[in-house]
């Protein structure tokens, strides 16, 4: 090694995928990977770029320094109640999917490559797969439009003092996708100065009691009514990669027409359509560690043992 060589400061990444490799090899050569598990059906969702699930128990320390790095705080260590791979980190995605946050600092603060060193795009993560469990509940196959929906719910709930947190979430959301006409009416109904966002949402400072049921009627006849729910493609980190598409379908036995949100091989099962999915519960679900591949095979079974 030249003296240049032996002065130039390896990069972060590098170093720590020659640790990985050492800490992996010397996890094989003591047997660790042949620890013997404690079996559940069920596999964790874990975060980007965990090795296989044996190899990942083995390789974890279950120091948590993933778990310390991650902006919007979704991963948990697993406890006892999980019953296997107590320490182990994982996240629910109906708590708060992973953002695939550029850089991946989990990624890079794993101190043993139980996150893979070699993952460095999102896009790539292969956590799982988004799959569409409840379809006889999803607002797309329905047809309903998700603002009007959760606007709906909320009046359900209490229409004379509704959720300010939530009541302000739907509002913005539903503000940014009216065209210049429906914000001018929404101007005149409240006497506002101008049609801005900000001066849109500020109805919720002018009096305690919103009027909810104005709010619904109008949320209900504008343009963006019309449209069914996207919730899970609008809200995926990786949406431009188009990991969701909209097909239109029609029913065989009953003749009526229906989208069906189908799931492309860009998913990388980050969890953020489960979260966000406005249903009592998710329409959408994570499968942790399933791949592409492995749903189409399954789907080609199955059609199979239906002819
Ligand atoms: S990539 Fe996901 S799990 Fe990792 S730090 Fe970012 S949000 Fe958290
Ligand atoms: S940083 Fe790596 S070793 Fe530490 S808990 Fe997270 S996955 Fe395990
Ligand atoms: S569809 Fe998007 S949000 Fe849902 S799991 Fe796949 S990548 Fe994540």
């Amino acid at each position: 090694m030249t003296k240049k060589q032996a002065n130039t400061p390896i990069s972060r990444r590098k170093f720590l995928k020659t640790s990985t490799m050492a800490v992996t090899g010397t996890a094989i050569a003591y047997g660790a990977v042949s620890v013997p598990l404690l079996r559940s059906d069920k596999l964790f969702l874990r975060p980007p770029g965990a090795l296989d699930e044996k190899l990942f128990l083995a390789s974890c320390i279950k120091c948590g320094q993933c778990l310390q790095v991650c902006p919007p705080q979704v991963i948990e260590l697993a406890g006892i109640s999980q019953g296997f791979g107590i320490g182990t980190p994982y996240i629910t995605p109906r708590h708060g999917g992973c953002i695939l946050c550029s850089g991946l600092p989990c990624v890079l603060a794993c101190p043993t490559g139980a996150l893979n060193h070699d993952l460095s795009l999102g896009k790539d993560a292969e956590m799982g797969l988004a799959v569409i469990t409840n379809p006889d509940t999803c607002l797309s196959v329905r047809g309903i439009n998700d603002l009007v929906y959760r606007l709906e719910n909320l009046q359900k709930k209490s229409a004379s003092s509704p959720n300010s947190t939530e009541l302000k979430e739907i509002l913005a959301s539903l503000i940014k996708k009216l065209t210049q006409d429906e914000k001018k009416a929404w101007q005149n109904k409240f006497a506002l100065s101008d049609i801005s966002d900000n001066a849109l949402l500020s109805i919720l400072k002018q009096s305690e009691n919103v009027d909810l049921k104005w709010i619904i009627n109008f949320a209900g006849s504008c343009g963006q009514a019309q449209k069914a729910c996207q919730v899970c493609l609008e809200e995926c980190p990786l949406k431009d990669e188009k990991p969701i598409v909209f097909i239109n379908k029609t029913n065989p036995d009953t003749g009526k027409k229906y989208v069906w949100p189908s799931v492309r091989k860009t998913c990388v099962g980050c969890g953020v359509c489960e979260e966000k999915c406005p249903t009592p519960a998710a329409s959408v679900k994570i499968t942790a560690r399933l791949k592409w591949s492995e749903k189409q095979a399954d789907n080609e079974t199955r059609k199979d043992n239906l002819t």
